[in-house]
């Protein structure tokens, strides 16, 4: 058992209520030092135990690095730069100093901790951080707004750091820039919710590093367990209303369901190399869909109120009122939730335009109707989580379907209508399927899996996507350049990544070639991606500069090779930026194992 009461870091001093933030830190260390999951899951259990219900939801939160929940558009947005100046008033150091030292150390983080750590000792300053303080102050931050708000932010903060340790500086720095990023991965947290909540009939050897049940019914309902607090997370999206449920039992766990207007992740499809292997994949016979090629929409419609989530859980009703007008009259139903694709078309000639057209309409808060007039949306309606109070999660895709086309039986084009489908055991049949939807100007099929259920946020192996073989990838901006003569001060040649199964990034090339110098050129500027990416630089080491992996593009590519310059082991070749995909998150991004598929299957070629 770990012992929480060492170094005197115990959850709550006897004249005291609130927990420590220095008890967070304690663990956010341990689990930092640790790259065995179920060790992770232990820590964080033991932990999860002491928490008083009343603090539950903050501590939750702070141990994913949030002051909000996913769900939760809020964001602190709170840049380098500030956090820089905050610790310069509470150290009492220059800016200049700071950044020197940052420049030097690489990581804001770290510099709190040696400046702010070295003064505290000089002054001993005897108050203890409260984790509910340093909750409580950051999650105001984006409530300030106006006249005077920054100098409030960065006070706040260094008020803060003045009384923190140097390991709680630290940590709290990698909070305020949302990069707290300690390995607490999404099912790491819902097991440790189980083991510290519902009492599963098992042990954790820490030396074999593994899970010992009394027997075979004891691993069923430990796995049943942990299923039950997937499910409520799947349906809140929310890990601190999870525990928090959990706490008083499985019952209360059942009783989590969907909310209208609370988005839920999205699934997300796995890729397949042909539309045999698609088939293959899904089974015979297979509901086969055209590929729309615009962005995801979550649609949550109760009676007249209308809300549009994108595929980031990002709130974009107001951008969109021609979808919510669709979703009113078009909907018959009183309450649903649709998962669609929004097409654009040009309004003059009707034809359908690719994604990167109507990739403004999703930042734009202003000149609404005059955008809604020159880049219209379709909406392609193709799944149903929800209808008329009830969940739809667990029911297998036929149903879903069929129960949707029930609710659309009016579509209007060009405003919202069902995606195009075709039912077939046939390869033959979905292969000319497959040129058709391609001709049609898709950007492939999706093959999906009659029974399938819906797995938020799940990458299935139920619904794949068949694309032309070795078209593009989505991948993140780990590194780059500054640029020099006609291109300095821009960000240029930029080291890429995909991830891997366990949700690292790994570099797979350098690309620089497809930006455009000149906003006329059409296209995306080095100036937007610089703009882009200018808040999350954490480090600068003379002209290379490394990000928090945040900004997403599409490239395109000759041929993968293998390389052992890069993390994945993979280079591209001569690869080119097409596309700047922000409606995507790092998370969702191109795959390890996508990657690999995609080289194995060239090779073939
Ligand atoms: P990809 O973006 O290549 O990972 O492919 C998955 C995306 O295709 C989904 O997130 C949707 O936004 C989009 N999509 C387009 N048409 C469909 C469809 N008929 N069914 C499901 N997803 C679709």
């Amino acid at each position: 058992m770990v012992n929480f009461n060492e170094e005197g870091l115990n959850i709550l001093s006897l004249d005291r209520f609130y927990m420590r933030y220095a008890s967070l830190v304690s663990v956010y260390r341990r689990v930092e030092s640790t790259s065995k999951r179920l060790e992770k899951t232990h820590v964080l259990a033991s932990f999860l135990k002491e928490v008083p219900a009343a603090e539950l939801e903050t501590v939750i939160l702070l141990l994913q690095g949030r002051l909000f929940p996913p769900w939760d558009p809020r964001t602190l947005g709170f840049s380098t730069a500030l956090a820089v100046k905050a610790i310069a008033v509470a150290s009492g150091e220059t800016e200049r100093k700071v950044t020197s030292l940052w420049k030097k150390e690489g990581d804001l983080g770290k510099v709190a901790g040696l400046l702010v750590g070295k003064k505290k000792q000089a002054t001993l300053v005897t108050k203890e951080l409260d984790a509910k303080d340093v909750f409580l102050t950051l999650q105001k931050f984006p409530g300030m707004e106006g006249k005077g708000s920054v100098d409030l932010k960065v006070k706040s903060l260094a008020a803060l750091l003045g009384h923190a340790s140097a390991e709680e500086a630290r940590f709290l720095i990698r909070t305020v820039l949302e990069t707290l990023r300690v390995g607490i991965a999404e099912g790491t947290l819902r097991d440790a919710i189980c083991w510290a909540y519902l009492n599963p009939e098992m042990n954790y050897n820490m030396e074999k590093n593994d899970i010992e049940f009394p027997d075979e019914n004891g691993r069923e309902a430990y796995n049943a367990l942990i299923a039950a607090v997937q499910q409520a997370y799947d349906r809140c999206n929310d890990y601190a209303a999870v525990a928090k449920a959990a706490k008083s039992g499985v019952a209360a766990l059942r009783g989590i369901s969907l909310e209208l207007g609370v988005p839920i992740r999205v699934m997300l499809a796995q890729k397949e190399q042909s539309v045999e292997a698609g088939m293959d994949r899904v089974g015979r016979p297979a509901a086969l869909e055209y590929k729309y090629d615009g962005f995801r929409m979550q649609v949550h419609k109760e009676r007249d109120a209308i809300t549009i989530f994108t595929r980031r859980l990002e709130n974009v009703t107001q951008q969109f009122p021609e979808v919510v007008d669709a979703a009113k009259e078009h909907v018959e139903a009183e309450t649903a939730i649709l998962d669609c694709e929004a097409v654009g078309f040009d309004p003059a000639t009707g034809k359908y335009t690719p994604f990167q057209h109507i990739g403004q309409r999703i930042r734009r808060k202003y000149d609404i109707d005059k955008l809604r007039e020159q880049l219209p949306v379709e909406l392609n309606v193709f799944d149903l989580l929800y209808l008329d109070g009830e969940e739809l999660l667990d029911t297998g895709f036929e149903k879903r379907r069929e129960l949707l086309e029930r609710i659309l039986r009016r579509p209007l084009l060009k405003r919202i209508k069902l995606s195009t489908l075709l039912l077939t055991g046939s390869t033959a049949e979905a292969e000319r399927f497959y040129k058709e939807s391609l001709a049609a100007g898709n950007e492939g099929i999706m093959c999906k899996s009659l029974s399938g259920k819906y797995q938020p946020g799940g990458r299935v192996g139920h619904m794949v996507k068949v694309k032309p073989v070795l078209d593009t990838m989505d991948l993140v901006i780990v590194a780059a350049e500054w640029g020099e003569g006609k291109r300095s001060g821009w960000l240029t040649s930029f080291t890429v990544a995909c991830r891997d199964e366990t949700g690292e990034f790994l570099a797979i090339g350098k690309v620089g070639t497809g930006l455009k110098e000149l906003e006329r050129e059409g296209g995306v500027t080095f100036q937007q991606v610089t703009d882009l990416l200018r808040p999350a630089i954490v480090a600068e080491h003379g002209r290379e500069v490394t990000f928090d992996p945040a900004l997403v593009l599409e490239l395109a590519f000759e041929e993968i090779q293998r390389s052992p310059a890069y993390a994945s082991g993979y280079a591209l070749r001569f690869p080119r930026v097409v596309n700047l995909r922000d409606d995507r998150s790092p998370e969702d991004i191109t795959t390890l194992d996508e990657v690999r598929r995609a080289f194995e299957h060239q090779r073939g070629r």
